[in-house]
């Protein structure tokens, strides 16, 4: 079985409005339109659907700040 290592930084999504790191330097990236945004979590696939920036940038940094990890294996 073949892991992609998610700690290697992404290509820079061209609607990315912030990106975080988690605590092993997976990419948490928030992306979208200031009222209509995404967060998602490269190293374990966890995130959140649409809503204002203002609740998805808490959102990613709390989850960054919690997160440690560096693989997934969810597009299955
Ligand atoms: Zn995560």
């Amino acid at each position: 079985m073949k892991l992609f290592h998610n700690t290697a930084t992404p290509v820079e999504p061209y609607n990315l409005l912030i990106r975080f790191h988690n605590q092993i330097g997976a990419v948490v990236d928030v992306t979208g339109t200031r009222d209509s945004s995404r967060w998602t979590c490269h190293g374990c696939g966890y995130g959140d659907g649409l809503q204002h920036v203002d609740s998805a940038r808490p959102a990613a940094s709390r989850h960054a700040a919690e997160c440690r990890a560096a693989y997934h294996r969810l597009d299955r």
